[in-house]
């Protein structure tokens, strides 16, 4: 599927693919929350309540901020004219329409995983117990150059090099 992209629309795209995981989490903390009103023990709804919490407020929320935060960056350039979100059945991706310098090109790819790296060093400061934080720098991994923002950074790399060689 393929449409112009919203930070909306992101959010609904990434819910989409993993609703099931999150449907699975919410049955788990309503039998939790069941057991608890009937035997009052609250050790089960506990632990799946901090489950369904990092699967929205860890997984989801984290992979929304960092699509996010690579459309708001190609917003950001004048030469971009539009971009599409492309959803697969694993994975998301923003097409942008138009052109951009290595330079921009390494900006915008940094862009996600940077800005996940900054969210997760805040929460492990302000709310270090939720255990969020992990879930927002785990995507220091995307630099890496077996994922796309790494092979972005690592082709602008190259061919601000190969361009600039004497
Ligand atoms: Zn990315």
């Amino acid at each position: 599927m393929q449409r112009r992209a919203t930070v909306v629309g992101l959010a609904a795209a990434t819910t989409a693919q993993v609703w099931p995981l999150l449907a699975l989490l919410a049955s788990f903390t309503a039998g939790g929350t069941w057991w608890w009103a009937s035997s009052g023990d609250p050790a089960l709804a506990r632990i799946a309540g901090m489950l369904l919490l990092w699967g929205v407020a860890g997984l989801t929320a984290s992979f929304v901020l960092h699509e996010a935060a690579h459309l708001l960056g190609l917003r950001r350039i004048p030469t971009v004219a539009s971009v599409r979100l492309e959803r697969t059945v694993w994975r998301l991706s923003l097409i942008p329409a138009g052109t951009l310098t290595s330079r921009q090109l390494v900006a915008v790819a940094l862009a996600g995983p940077g800005s996940c790296v900054a969210v997760g060093l805040l929460l492990a400061l302000a709310v270090p117990g939720l255990w969020l934080h992990p879930w927002y720098l785990a995507h220091a991994v995307f630099v890496l150059p077996c994922f796309g923002d790494g092979r972005a950074i690592l082709r602008a790399a190259t061919a601000g090099r190969s361009r600039h060689a004497p």
